[in-house]
């Protein structure tokens, strides 16, 4: 669920103060120029005062309105309102006939539009936002309209969304395209991948600190270790043992541990087209992990940065929720926008 703060905004249904600013030139000196009882759309009142005024310098005329209406038929609080509906799952006709039951007409592509507005204000907010930490993780979800993979980014320190595109996560050009402009604007010092291979090309090209997921580390290294406990000879068992402790613990000179080990195995005996014998695929597995050990332990140097990329997948978690409603879409801006949103907690 997203983190919705449940705060709508007061709604005035007067202004007695007076403009300070004549919209048009800034002039600072007005006449009242009569007034208007404007018909609203809100939860709780149905009309407000706008006072008319003329400005004296420039002689044009505006309308002031109360605190949380705009010329717009919707209140601020009913937009938020029905924003709020539609995160908490409803659909936009769904939305719509709720608020008919508070009398309340609002047609669905009003909901809509207001659902993009929204959005937009927090892209906008998104949009220079300082980031140190960015979590990545591809999102294959055919719900979403596309059989393209897309890519999610989110800012690990708050949990926020700052991007989703149709990446394919397996492609380090692709990725890197998509992710420079990002790094930049946001200041991005560190990513928090699984440990596909092309964020580790990404991460070197773009200079980046990079941790991998320990919990993605730890699925496919537990399930190849248990694999090899059955097919290794024995007198070679004690390390799996090993490996699973330098797993458990991440000592930061654990690449040279499993270099070690990896040394002590015999060498390679198949050719290059025959299938790899179980001690061969151990002595890769033992490479691996030593190779890229370097980036399992980054957590431990700063403590903003988490071992795990969990941050990331609670925010796909989220949009998956809102799939069904997003699935509409037609356009691609629209829902890139409604996922965003969707998994956004700062509304
Ligand atoms: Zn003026």
């Amino acid at each position: 669920m997203p983190i919705v703060v449940l705060k709508l905004p007061d709604i005035k249904q007067k202004r007695e103060e007076r403009p300070k600013r004549c919209p048009y030139c800034a002039g600072g000196t007005f006449q009242r120029w009569g007034q208007v009882n404007k018909p609203v759309k809100d939860v709780r009142v149905r009309h407000v005062k706008v006072y008319r005024y003329r400005c004296c310098h420039c002689k044009r005329t505006f309308r002031h309105y109360p605190d949380g209406n705009t010329s717009a038929d919707q209140t601020e609080r009913l937009r938020l309102f029905v924003v709020l509906l539609w995160t908490l799952g409803l659909s936009h006709r769904a939305s719509s006939l709720i608020l008919s039951g508070l009398k309340v007409l609002v047609s669905h592509m009003t909901i809509w539009r207001d659902v993009q507005k929204a959005a937009q204000q927090i892209q906008r907010h998104n949009h220079w936002k300082p980031v140190r930490v960015l979590g990545l993780d591809g999102a294959n979800v055919l719900g979403w309209g596309t059989k393209q993979p897309v890519l999610v980014a989110v800012d690990i320190g708050t949990g926020e969304p700052m991007a989703v595109g149709y990446i394919n996560e397996s492609d380090p050009q692709a990725v890197r395209r998509w992710l420079e402009p990002l790094v930049q604007r946001h200041g991005i010092t560190v990513i928090v991948t699984d440990d596909l291979f092309s964020y580790k090309i990404v991460a070197e090209k773009l200079q980046l600190g990079h941790q991998v997921c320990q919990f993605h580390v730890r699925r496919w290294v537990g399930k190849t270790l248990k694999e090899l406990q059955e097919t290794i000879p024995k007198q070679w068992v004690w390390v799996l043992e090993e490996i699973r402790q330098l797993i458990e613990l991440l000592p930061l000179e654990g690449s040279k541990t499993l270099y070690t080990l990896w040394k002590q195995l015999p060498g390679r005996r198949s050719l290059p087209r025959q299938a790899r014998s179980a001690m061969e695929q151990l002595r890769d597995l033992l490479l691996r992990l030593s190779e890229h050990w370097p980036n399992y332990c980054t957590f431990q140097s700063e403590p903003q940065i988490p071992w795990t990329n969990n941050a990331t997948e609670q925010a796909i978690g989220r949009m998956k929720m809102r799939a069904r409603t997003v699935r509409g879409y037609k356009s691609w801006l629209g829902m890139q926008a409604g996922l965003l949103l969707a998994s956004s907690s700062i509304l």
